[in-house]
């Protein structure tokens, strides 16, 4: 039993240490600097919010549709926090690196973002 001891122990540190890897990987992730082009200021990724965009399925068949999608990260808007202006991903100068830092580390908006809304389109 002392064996089966010894080695639970070590995964709970690696599970520790994950965690601990983790977080400092999503602080990285949201201090890095996001420029506005209408108001040329720069901001911390972490200190923009997020608007997510939902799109509607109109019911069809006798149990298809009806229900809300999520649209792709590039279809929706991030707030800058130092003019409060809505800033379309898609247009965005760094849109590429704004994506990837969003989609390419399995962090939610949520965690990423100072806060998130949604926004629901039909
Ligand atoms: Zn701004």
């Amino acid at each position: 039993m002392a064996v089966i001891t010894t080695l639970q122990r070590q995964l709970d540190k690696l599970d520790n240490d994950r965690v601990g890897v983790l977080k400092q990987k999503l602080q990285v992730i949201q201090r890095i600097l996001v420029k506005y082009v209408k108001c040329h200021k720069k901001s911390r990724l972490g200190t923009w919010s997020f608007i997510q965009d939902r799109w509607y399925v109109e019911p069809y068949s006798c149990t298809g549709g009806d229900y809300w999608n999520y649209s792709k990260t590039e279809t929706c808007d991030i707030v800058c926090p130092k003019c409060n202006s809505e800033n379309y991903i898609y247009n965005h100068p760094q849109k590429d690196k704004i994506v990837e830092l969003v989609d390419g580390h399995h962090f939610s908006t949520a965690n990423i973002f100072k806060e998130v809304t949604e926004n629901f389109k039909r």
